[in-house]
């Protein structure tokens, strides 16, 4: 289990995210890197770095024969997957031990597990944590969906097992409906996930999106309380927050104690995440899936707990005990980030990749900035378009919202489109500046705005 040296198996923010939580470790840090990346932040301050092929990500990021043997040529002891990728590969975990490394995350099988979400709700089930209405296990044909469809009542989803990243979700509205889409979903979600498994769920409307942060070392597990995640735009996460403005006391903590109650069922290894949807006027949650890795959002959770989860899963991957006891974490202030994204709004969320020609961080208390960009860096095309992470913490909401206001006006980024603007109109909106907002109340507000604030509607 020990180990002195770790490749970073990712890119961008997170990679440097990884780099720097190791190196306070005392770690030795080797950086995989594609051929577009070759001059990249992650690269140049790694102690040594590797290239693990050309820039498209099938050739490099996901390719795992690549990475094994360069972590192996490299002489790694560890390998962090960071997010996206191969993070929630079990095939991939499974290659790293094989080669006598340490993969920074859960076991093969608990990936295997908790990755598939048709498996990850049988056992959230056994667990006793309550799951979205929705059908026993996959669905195979046209007769047997309909008979669930008619258990579970319409509107529903069809979603696929395996899917990831707001892909392979579709909303039927009746059997007609059903019948058109099921065999389609099945073919997407083989072409996109190498899985043609889907399931039915209840839609659950004007739902909020609230998740825990869980950590475990194979047996014990604790919390970090939750991240509210409902402002979404194609399913995917825009701007989050710690705590969710949206539960009470009693309603919080028996949410993290669900939580908490599967990660313990599973023996689960490392950092994770429980996803949930929350509905508001019943105070119920429904488990949705689980990400068995590092998330984007996971410094909010910090910022509110003072803890370094990316340090903590490499210390548990050491096989360190837990590194707080669940009363040693407690909550303090209120955290936002907001994702700044090289897309341009106004223009339909369009990529634009480009070279950074200025660049202004904004500083000050509360503030932090995770990003991997420089003046005269090349943000290339061929990778999500995440440009940095920007964070505020406050003692309080309405401090948060203080400082993230000032924070986005002292940001500047030139050269690429970024959301900015985005998040400039969002923290100035009263019904944000509330919290009444919903999984679905972005892309409605996108919808209202699309004419008057030049901010592009959703469309494809
Ligand atoms: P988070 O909650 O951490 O934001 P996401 O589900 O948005 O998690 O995924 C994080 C990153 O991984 C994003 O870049 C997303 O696009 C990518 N991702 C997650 N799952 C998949 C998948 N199955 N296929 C492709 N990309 C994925
Ligand atoms: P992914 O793996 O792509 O992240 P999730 O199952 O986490 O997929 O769902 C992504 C988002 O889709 C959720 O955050 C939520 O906004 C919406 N969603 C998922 N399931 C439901 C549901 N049953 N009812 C309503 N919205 C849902
Ligand atoms: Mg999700």
């Amino acid at each position: 289990m020990s180990f002195d040296s770790i490749l970073i198996a990712n890119r961008g923010e997170i990679a440097l995210r990884i780099n720097r939580a190791a190196k306070s470790l005392g770690l030795k840090v080797i950086q995989a890197h594609s051929k577009a990346d070759a001059d990249s932040l992650p690269v140049r301050l790694a102690d040594q770095a590797v290239e693990i092929g050309p820039p498209q990500a099938a050739k490099s990021y996901l390719a795992i024969p690549n990475i094994i043997e360069a972590a192996k040529a490299s002489g790694a002891g560890a390998v962090h997957p960071g997010y996206g990728f191969l993070a929630e590969n079990a095939e991939f975990a499974a290659a790293v031990e094989a080669a006598g490394m340490v993969f920074v995350g859960p076991k093969p099988e608990t990936i295997a597990t908790m990755g598939d979400k048709v498996k990850a709700r049988e056992a959230a089930a056994a667990a006793g944590v309550p799951v979205v209405p929705g059908s026993e296990g996959r669905i195979d044909g046209l007769e047997a969906a309909k008979a669930a469809a008619a258990a579970i009542g319409y509107p529903l989803l069809i979603k696929a097992s395996a899917g990831g990243g707001g892909r392979g979700i579709r909303i039927v509205r009746s059997d007609d409906e059903l019948a058109q889409q099921l065999s389609t979903a099945q073919g997407e979600a083989k072409a996109a996930f190498g899985d043609g498994g889907v399931y039915l769920e209840a839609f659950i409307d004007r739902a909020r999106h609230v998740e825990v942060q869980i950590l475990g070392d194979g047996q014990d597990a604790i919390h970090a309380y939750e991240r509210e995640c409902s402002l979404q735009r194609r399913r995917q996460k825009v701007w989050e927050e710690a705590p969710s403005p949206s539960l009470d006391e009693a309603t919080r903590e028996e949410l993290c104690a669900s939580a908490v109650r599967l990660a313990r069922h599973v023996g689960y290894r490392g950092a994770g995440t429980l996803e949930y949807l929350y509905d508001e006027n019943r105070r119920a949650f429904y488990f949705i899936e689980m990400n068995t890795r590092i998330q984007v959002e996971h410094p909010v959770s910090e910022m509110v707990t003072g803890l370094d989860l990316v340090a903590a899963m490499i210390e548990i991957a050491r096989g360190k005990p837990l590194p707080v006891t669940q009363d040693q974490v407690r909550l303090s202030g209120h955290a936002i980030e907001c994702r700044i994204n090289a897309e341009d709004p106004a223009r339909n969320f369009m990529p634009g990749p480009g070279t950074i020609s200025g660049l202004r961080v904004p500083e000050g208390p509360g503030l932090r900035f995770d990003s991997h960009l420089f003046e005269g860096y090349l943000v290339p095309p061929f990778y999500d378009s995440l440009l940095g992470k920007l964070i505020v913490h406050g003692s309080d909401r309405t401090e948060a919202l203080a400082r993230l206001t000032g924070a986005l006006d002292g940001l500047a980024v030139e050269g690429v489109p970024t959301t900015r603007a985005l998040h400039q109109a969002l923290a100035a909106d009263p019904e944000v500046r509330a919290g009444r907002f919903d999984t679905n109340f972005l892309e409605r507000w996108l919808e209202e705005r699309a004419a008057t604030l030049g901010i592009g509607a959703k469309g494809d």
